[in-house]
């Protein structure tokens, strides 16, 4: 109950696209009932938790921020909603973000932008009256990142415990580190992807969004596991529930990736990076200078691999099986491209046709098979380092604090969303699991992240050393 006051209270954040008051009161009642009859409980009994609107929701309306599926109901709930559901949870509705999360500031969607709650913190306002006037209060708001800012408001604003976001270039552990939060990117083929509404295949992965590193871990535990439905699930996941105490990292090897000290970087990040090390290295870690060379290229191939897929993926909004439909009374090819243009918004439009002209067949061995190839370098960077004794990456997770909305939406999403995933995107190539962590406020009072990347299903061992350092 007031969990649902606070969505109706908080609304202006724009972090809902569907409240699903009746569902959770009546999983609260059963769970009720299940407690006091003294039945065994799941691990996320009677928690209120949010899915971010690109992952099936069977009867509950399923738009991806797009007008090409307002209205669509699936038939059936992707993989990890039904195990959250099996666990007790209670779903409090469906998150807004960037259309078919392409985007990094939640302000792309076709129900409009997600507001930080951050926005309104008292020493952020206090910060803001210095300011020169003359701005419309009305757009006086930070993003809060994206894709996944729904889930990153609505766990912020303490309207659930724990939200589902998806992950393909940082889409959780962005929106994550300016909102405060948890942002657990897992492993690829940990959590399966059947029924997440695809970005880009190969590298989309389910992202968990809470306030503790435990509750990640509880919610991990609850979702991980192999599914039939998809074939890149492994068969024997760990078990990251009840993560032990560290209390000694003296064992503990961390780099510090040289190529990440890029110039756009703040300064401020900057100085609590280098503070988490020296943390490290004062509890008797071992903290070295490691190099990712192949780092530089990681943005221009995920652009070139992102449309490849996103070309391929959007194929089946034809008008015809799901949500948008165009005007019947043309040709069917016709159909199809009023469908698309009405369906989609240029973001979308923009990469299915990059990605068209990659895979010409005069360009797919020049830009895609090139751009896998690469792909392999930026995989083989990780490789070498773990493979060197490195047990965990340190790195920012964004270049900076949240950015107000006026500064954010008068620059191009393309661009913004490149430079964006500088940090975050190259765990997606190779499959890393990585958190984004909490560390700091900014001068502004704005939360800063720091981000962990791990070896490949080495989860546990990643979600117990963030830990440690949250
Ligand atoms: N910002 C990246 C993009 O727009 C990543 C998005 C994501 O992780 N879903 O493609």
């Amino acid at each position: 109950q007031k969990c649902l006051s606070l969505i109706k209270k908080t609304k202006f954040l724009n972090a809902y696209i569907t409240v699903t008051e009746e569902v959770a009161l009546k999983q609260a009642e059963e769970s009720d009932k299940r407690y006091a009859k003294g039945q065994s409980l799941g691990d996320l009994d009677g928690i209120p938790v949010a899915v971010k609107d690109n992952f099936s929701t069977s009867g509950i309306e399923t738009t991806c921020a797009s007008n090409m599926l307002r209205g669509y109901v699936p038939p059936y709930n992707a993989t990890v909603v039904q195990k959250l559901l099996d666990q007790g949870a209670l779903l409090m509705g469906k998150t807004n973000l960037d259309e078919f999360a392409m985007g990094s500031g939640s302000t792309d969607g076709v129900f409009g932008p997600v507001k930080n709650p951050w926005s309104y913190s008292k020493q952020y306002r206090e910060k803001r009256k210095q300011k020169p006037q003359g701005e419309n209060e009305d757009s006086d708001w930070l993003i809060t990142g994206g894709s996944s800012g729904g889930s990153a408001a609505a766990v912020s604003a303490f309207t659930c415990f724990a939200a589902l976001g998806s992950d393909t270039g940082g889409s959780t552990r962005n929106p994550a580190a300016h909102c405060g939060l948890i942002g657990l990117k897992p492993s690829y083929g940990l959590v399966s992807r059947h029924g997440l509404i695809p970005l880009v295949n190969s590298m989309d992965v389910p992202g968990i969004l809470t306030r503790s590193v435990d509750d990640a871990a509880i919610v991990l535990a609850a979702l991980a596991g192999h599914d039939p439905k998809d074939s890149t699930t492994i068969q024997d996941p760990v078990k990251p529930w009840m993560l032990p105490s560290l209390n000694d990292v003296s064992k503990l090897c961390i780099g510090i990736p040289k190529e990440y000290l890029v110039p756009e970087l703040s300064g401020e990040v900057q100085s609590l990076w280098t503070k988490a090390a020296d943390l490290f290295e004062s509890e008797g870690a071992k903290v070295i200078e490691v190099s990712l060379p192949h780092t530089n290229y990681s943005i221009v191939c995920y652009h070139v691999l992102c449309t490849a897929e996103v070309a391929s993926n959007m194929a089946r909004f034809d008008g015809l099986e799901y949500g948008h439909r165009g005007d019947m009374d043309l040709s069917t090819e016709a159909l199809y491209a009023t469908t698309r243009r009405e369906g989609f918004n240029d973001v979308v439009r923009g990469r299915i046709l990059s990605g068209t002209f990659f895979l010409l067949k005069e360009n797919y061995e020049n830009y895609f098979l090139k751009a896998q190839k690469v792909r392999r370098l930026i995989v083989n960077d990780f490789a070498n380092v773990f493979n060197s004794g490195v047990d965990v990456l340190l790195t920012p997770t964004t270049l900076c604090e949240a950015m107000p909305s006026l500064e954010f939406i008068k620059e191009d999403n393309r661009t913004r969303s490149a430079q964006d995933d500088v940090f975050t995107q190259a765990a997606n190539m190779a499959g890393l699991p990585a958190i984004s962590v909490p560390v700091g406020l900014s001068s502004k009072g704005l939360p800063i992240g720091l981000q962990l990347i791990g070896r490949a299903f080495c989860d546990q061992q990643l979600l117990t050393i963030a830990k440690w350092f949250e």
